[in-house]
């Protein structure tokens, strides 16, 4: 058995290389992502393993796959919106994911992020930067116990980072579509408006849908106590990043942690000359009470590990069965 494995980063390497040992398995590590144009490196091959962003292109394409001899598709992520499921139905292609890699890793950085604005330290660093070491009564903090953290959407990692403000004795309350009883020890249950409302740290878990887009909005940013955090480790889309940067103008509240942006595609994964940055990222980033990192929330050792184990171990149990 042969699998290729796309857009391989020298960080997943190692774990590719173990599993491989392990199962016995000869696998194709390729760093492009999968395309049409790649698509012949996996000749010899039963399956391939993915990861996003990759363009897989038309029927063509997925015809193209299963006269090669593949039959599956093993996407290393959650999230499968690349794959055009229907094309590969009709053609009998297999495809899985991984929808729970770590989300204790996302649910750390969301409370590191968090932790920090709560703490000011973006406002000491610039503080410290200009000599002035005196007590500045704008930079009075608070603890976590005190407060009450507002969650929306309590799937995966929503539930883990529940259960890790809890732990530190904060008040958690929740938004979710539907109720999930097994977070009932963790949160109390609550409607979008009073979490809106009532929440010291506001943080974001629910996919990017027609329904959750642009969920934060001027509207919503109004309604936030002007302490507020807001915490966005899920998707950009979900934020108006107009009115954010408005907001925090207008210091209608104290700050933001953002791991996505809406228009990340743009420049996350890539290296950019400075000035050719968007303006809207230029601005957030030079604001000391918000911190932005590029989409690496799930990028710890114990996600990268699951993502390609399970990624693979999809693939070859369909392929022993
Ligand atoms: P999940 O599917 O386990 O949970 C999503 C939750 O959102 C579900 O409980 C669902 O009921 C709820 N939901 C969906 N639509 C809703 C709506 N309109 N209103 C209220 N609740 C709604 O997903 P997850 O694994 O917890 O991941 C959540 C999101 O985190 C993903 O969709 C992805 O966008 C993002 N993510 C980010 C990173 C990163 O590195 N920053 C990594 C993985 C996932």
């Amino acid at each position: 058995m042969k699998i290729a494995a796309y857009s391989v980063v020298p960080a997943e390497k190692p774990y590719f290389e173990q599993w491989s040992r392990d199962h016995q398995v000869e696998l194709k590590l390729i760093s492009a992502p999968l395309s049409s144009a790649t698509l012949a490196e996996a000749t010899g091959c039963v399956g391939v393993s993915v990861q996003q962003p990759a363009s897989l292109g038309d029927a063509k394409f997925y015809q193209r796959f299963v006269q090669m001899g593949l039959k599956y598709i093993g996407v290393r992520s959650a999230g499968i919106d690349f794959v055009n499921l229907a094309e590969c139905r009709q053609n009998g292609i297999k495809v899985t994911n991984v929808p729970a890699y770590s989300p204790r890793a996302i649910a750390e950085m969301g409370l590191t992020q968090a932790l920090a604005l709560l703490r000011k330290l973006g406002e000491y660093r610039s503080e410290m930067a200009q000599g002035k070491f005196s007590l500045n009564p704008q930079l009075v903090s608070n603890e976590i116990y005190n407060l009450t953290v507002g969650l929306i959407g309590l799937g995966h990692i929503g539930g883990e980072t529940a259960r890790l403000y809890r732990a530190l004795g904060a008040k958690v309350i929740a938004y979710n579509r539907s109720h999930k009883v097994q977070y009932e020890s963790v949160v109390e249950y609550t409607d979008f408006d009073s979490v809106i409302a009532q929440s010291d740290i506001i943080s974001l878990h629910t996919p990017l849908t027609p329904a959750t887009k642009g969920m934060i909005g001027e509207q919503e940013l109004q309604k936030m106590k002007k302490n507020a955090i807001l915490i966005n480790m899920s998707r950009g889309g979900l934020v108006d990043t107009a009115a954010l940067i408005t907001a925090l103008q207008h210091h209608q509240i104290a700050g933001a942690g953002l791991d996505t942006l809406a228009n990340e595609a743009e420049f996350f994964r890539k290296d950019v000359p400075v000035n050719q940055l968007p303006a809207d990222y230029r601005t957030l980033a030079a604001m000391p009470n918000v911190i932005i990192t590029p989409h690496v929330a799930f990028y710890t050792t114990t996600a990268i590990k699951n993502m390609v184990n399970i990624g693979l171990d999809n693939i070859y149990q369909q392929e022993i069965k």
